[in-house]
């Protein structure tokens, strides 16, 4: 099949269809398992016990037993700006080995249509704000997360070679930072919002005088929380077919250090909030062109207050299964 012909396949329906979600149990996997319920499809799932994704053999088996017809790739080893700098190795084989195995599983077993899943890391340190989908490799990657990045670049590449080589239906999308309930809120692994959270609740509870925050608190970042996020996916599944990669924002960003204060007048901890100029401050800002995806005619509908207001709800709620994952 041409590309062409594959261009046409939309509106893809995903009513009555077996739709694996990989990662299901991430944030951003369970948050699109929450939006399928309105689809009437049939969801099925595969435990990190039961299946490694980084194991080609074991994917193509379950993937030709369990025969999907519709493909998310949530699976990915995530983590934030101290994690990405201290482990590459892994960031850049777990995540190349997961969504190759997926990506050709799905292939050789006729998935009718994939989703894959990347970051706003896939761009330029110095790309031109807000960023577009064709600022992707044209300047050097913010060396923080470049092996996180590069595994994601190849993730886009894989689905357009599929696409371009064997007409298959594979498409990518690229979210901003991304928060919500089943974030990461460890200290070191987290992102900044999860971490922020974490650490004005812990110095509200302890009676510190002040929070730390790392870096010079200048670099700015887009925000996005995960259910708008599952639902723009869901967007792209039944409207897009084509293949560039399609960029998941809100449009709005603001600095490290109004994100802290923002979150400490929600936590209510009435102490200060002090810089750590020795960690780094990585790219110094993220805010992503999401144009593409609004003329497809999605919009988000959850704003930043009220994001982290329910976000700290749920860790409250949650806090002691949130501090041992
Ligand atoms: P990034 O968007 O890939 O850089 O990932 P992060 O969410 O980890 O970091 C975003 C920014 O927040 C960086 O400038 C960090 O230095 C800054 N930051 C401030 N405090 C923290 C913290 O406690 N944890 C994390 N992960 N980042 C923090």
């Amino acid at each position: 099949m041409t590309i062409q012909a594959a261009a046409s396949r939309v509106p893809y329906a995903l009513k009555g269809k077996r739709v694996w979600v990989s990662g299901h149990r991430g944030m951003v996997g369970s948050a699109i398992v929450r939006r399928l319920a309105q689809e009437d499809c049939e969801v099925i799932t595969a435990g990190r016990d039961s299946l490694d994704l980084r194991n080609g053999e074991a994917v193509s088996r379950w993937v030709a037993d369990t025969r999907p017809q519709a493909v998310f790739v949530a699976a990915a080893k995530v983590g934030g700006i101290h994690a990405n700098n201290t482990y590459p190795a892994d960031f850049l084989y777990d995540n190349l080995m997961i969504e190759a195995n997926v990506i050709s599983a799905a292939q050789n077993n006729d998935v009718e249509k994939l989703l894959f899943l990347g970051s706003s890391c896939i761009y330029p340190k110095m790309a031109p704000q807000p960023i577009t989908e064709d600022a992707l490799l044209t300047g050097p990657l913010e060396p923080t997360n470049d092996a996180y990045a590069i595994a994601k670049i190849a993730g886009i590449k894989l689905c357009q070679a599929f696409r371009k080589q064997h007409g298959a239906d594979f498409i990518s999308a690229m979210p901003t930072n991304l928060y919500g309930p089943g974030d990461n809120f460890d200290l070191l692994k987290s992102h900044v919002l999860p971490a922020l959270i974490r650490k004005m609740d812990d110095a509200k509870r302890e009676g510190a005088s002040h929070v730390t925050v790392w870096g010079s608190g200048k670099p700015r970042r887009e925000f996005l929380h995960v259910d708008d996020c599952a639902d723009a996916l869901v967007h792209l599944m039944l409207h897009y077919s084509d293949e560039n990669h399609v960029n998941v924002g809100c449009g709005e960003d603001l600095t490290i250090r109004d994100l802290a204060e923002q979150i400490r007048t929600i936590v209510g901890f009435p102490g200060g909030i002090e810089l750590d100029g020795s960690n780094p401050d990585g790219t110094p800002r993220k805010l992503l062109d999401s144009g593409l995806l609004r003329s497809l005619g999605w919009a988000p509908r959850i704003g930043l207050a009220d994001g982290l207001q329910s976000t700290y709800e749920w860790y409250i709620a949650h806090r002691d299964i949130a501090l041992n994952t």
